[in-house]
């Protein structure tokens, strides 16, 4: 495998299979502007230069080009996958095929199945990393199995991963747990961290950062409020804890409609700094 390139900026403004609020597919813009805002500077924690020359690249949104009529009839069939999840993977393929590392701004969390679809053909020994106040292994939710509750259900079924890691959730089921068990998932609930230590693997690595893990009193532009959360410094270093490659990310579930004078714009921009200084180190 040749050695991997660029961190690369990919919007993917989409939040049609979200269970309860609209709003994520706005999260793209707001994230951007908050990184590039004059605030703060472009240096990460551990000292890279996000602002140096070719640092990191932008490719900018993904544009749906699915007719109306054709996303209408998808939505009755909820079985059917949606078709921006086709769109989604092409354009993933795409960039990695360009020997560029994707981290991807949601978006709802259903964007992460076919974004690790399209990375399963480049790296098929992958570990996930998944940041969540929410496990999102129901095989369906309400009828759905695109639904954002449901895309580390898909993943693992399809194989997609060898291995998933799921940090800080507080939210799960009788279910969900029984799911997690099927799988083989090493399930870190937020009542055991720190996990600094747990945070290895043997592979390459992909993060999923959902937003809702922070405590809402830090991100409370999300949909789904969760107390009891990590702090904003948590998150960084369980983040600054990895040492292995990092071949790819998303950030989601970034909601501008449910924030509060954009302070979890800030909080997204910042997590989404610390994972690219971290994909340019390595
Ligand atoms: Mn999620
Ligand atoms: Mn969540």
């Amino acid at each position: 495998m040749k050695k991997s390139g660029s961190p690369t900026l990919l919007g993917i403004p989409f939040d049609g299979q979200s269970s309860y609020l609209r709003g994520a597919g706005d999260a793209p813009a707001k994230i951007r502007q908050a990184l590039r805002c004059d605030a703060s500077n472009s240096w990460t924690e551990l000292g890279v230069d996000l602002g140096a020359a070719g640092a990191y690249e932008d490719v900018g949104d993904l544009k749906f080009s699915v007719p109306a009529s054709h996303k209408e009839s998808a939505r009755q069939l909820l079985d059917q996958m949606p078709p921006e999840f086709a769109a989604i993977e092409a354009r993933v393929a795409e960039v990695l095929a360009q020997g560029k590392r994707p981290l991807s701004l949601g978006g709802d969390h259903s964007i992460t199945f076919p974004i690790v679809k399209a990375f399963a053909h480049t790296y098929p020994s992958l570990t996930i990393f998944h940041f969540d106040a929410h496990p999102d292994l129901y095989d369906e939710y309400e009828g759905n199995k695109f639904s954002h509750a449901c895309p580390f259900a898909r993943i693992m079924e399809a194989g997609l991963a060898q291995r998933l890691v799921q940090v800080g959730n507080r939210t799960a089921t009788r279910h969900q747990r029984e799911q997690a068990a099927r799988f083989g998932v090493d399930m870190i609930e937020m009542r055991s961290l720190p996990a600094l230590d747990r945070l290895n693997a043997a592979g390459p690595v992909y993060i999923s950062f959902d937003i809702d893990v922070l405590d809402p009193a830090f991100a409370p532009g999300v949909s789904h409020r969760e107390p009891g959360g990590m702090s904003v410094r948590d998150a960084i270093a369980h983040l600054h804890a990895i040492e292995v490659e990092i071949v790819g990310a998303d950030v989601v579930e970034y909601n501008p409609v449910q924030d509060v004078s954009g302070v979890t714009a800030t909080v997204a921009a910042k997590i989404v700094k610390e994972i690219l200084g971290k994909m340019v180190a390595k």
